[in-house]
């Protein structure tokens, strides 16, 4: 079964680390971090409904304002999910400009901040030229920020001097049916299917469904279904090569497809690594392999090395596929 995404870095490996996710069935897209997004086209951008920063240093967040200029006329929403004070964030770019003029644009930005357990939203809608005005606060539930039908978006806490957010997106798994077994057992094709799809999606095994008039258990049923996982895509930038770092990132990225991960300095730059609180390649290496990642894209490179990039690559390559 295909996967529900396509991602790509949008920028090389020593300008600032952004990836695109672009759903395939649908108009839609989501970014990991806003850094320079000039290589993006307004027709990519306007795409965009989520946007996951991870931290607001420049380089992570200074393409908020082409974001902003872009979806300016855009009647949906748009999300911008952060760490701790991300809201702040958004306010204070916001209130770098002057609004008299967007009273009937209807761009609504909506900022999840995460606090603590809890996710706080706040809206800034166009119409009242940007003011600040506050939504809810919900609590989250095993990490996942954003929960949907065909994918979420779960995160882990790093430290990089400051919090910041690591993010993994995934599909639950594929549901594909075996026709060849669904004829065996006489069944029909149709709209049943779809409603045990969700069953078997929302983990109703307890409940009975009916088929041409007869009654069948969850059970009876699933020999016809073969599942097979989901892609799963983490993007994780910008930490202190910790223990605790590590451990809570290799749990977020698990199993993931394609990791996007820092690989700041070189081994021998570890002393420096430390102080600036960034990942060296090796250690990138490391959590890949750790977190048994089918491929490794590694990203964000310090300027230092702009003569030899390929041989912080291969220190993560090395890395990530050595024994144990
Ligand atoms: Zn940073
Ligand atoms: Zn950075």
């Amino acid at each position: 079964m295909r996967p529900s995404f396509i991602h790509s870095p949008v920028n090389g490996l020593f300008e600032d680390p952004v990836v695109y996710v672009q759903f395939l069935y649908e108009k839609r897209a989501i970014l990991f971090d806003a850094g320079d997004i000039d290589n993006l086209t307004p027709r990519q951008i306007n795409k965009l409904t989520d946007v996951f920063i991870t931290h607001t240093h420049i380089d992570h967040f200074i393409g908020f304002d082409k974001l902003l200029r872009v979806l300016l006329r855009r009647p949906e929403p748009v999300n911008i999910y952060g760490p701790e004070g991300i809201t702040k964030a958004v306010k204070g770019k916001l209130s770098g400009y002057t609004w008299n003029l967007v009273e009937e644009y209807p761009l609504v930005i909506f900022v999840k901040e995460l606090v603590g357990g809890d996710l706080k939203t706040t809206k800034f809608p166009a119409e009242q030229r940007f003011s600040e005005v506050p939504v809810d606060m919900k609590q989250i539930d095993n990490n996942i920020l954003l929960q949907e039908p065909l994918f979420n978006v779960s995160f882990a806490r790093v430290n990089h001097g400051i919090p910041v957010l690591a993010f993994a997106i995934k599909e639950p798994f594929h549901i594909n049916i075996d026709k060849e077994r669904l004829k065996a057992k006489g069944l029909p094709v149709g709209p049943w299917l779809s409603h045990f799809k969700t069953m078997i999606r929302e983990g109703r095994d307890n409940e009975s469904i009916e088929v041409d008039g007869r009654t069948y258990s969850f059970s009876e049923l699933m020999d016809i279904v073969r599942l097979t996982e989901g892609q799963k895509v983490s993007y994780v930038v910008d930490m202190a090569p910790t223990e605790e770092n590590i451990s809570a990132v290799i749990e977020l990225v698990e199993g993931s497809h394609t990791l996007y991960i820092e690989a700041y300095f070189l081994k021998e730059d570890a002393d420096r690594a430390l102080q600036r609180n960034h990942l060296t390649a090796d250690i990138a290496g490391y959590i890949a392999r750790r977190a048994k990642v089918k491929e490794v894209r590694p990203l964000h490179l310090s300027p230092k090395y702009r003569d030899c990039p390929e041989r912080v690559i291969s220190e993560v390559m090395l890395s990530f596929r050595a024994e144990d």
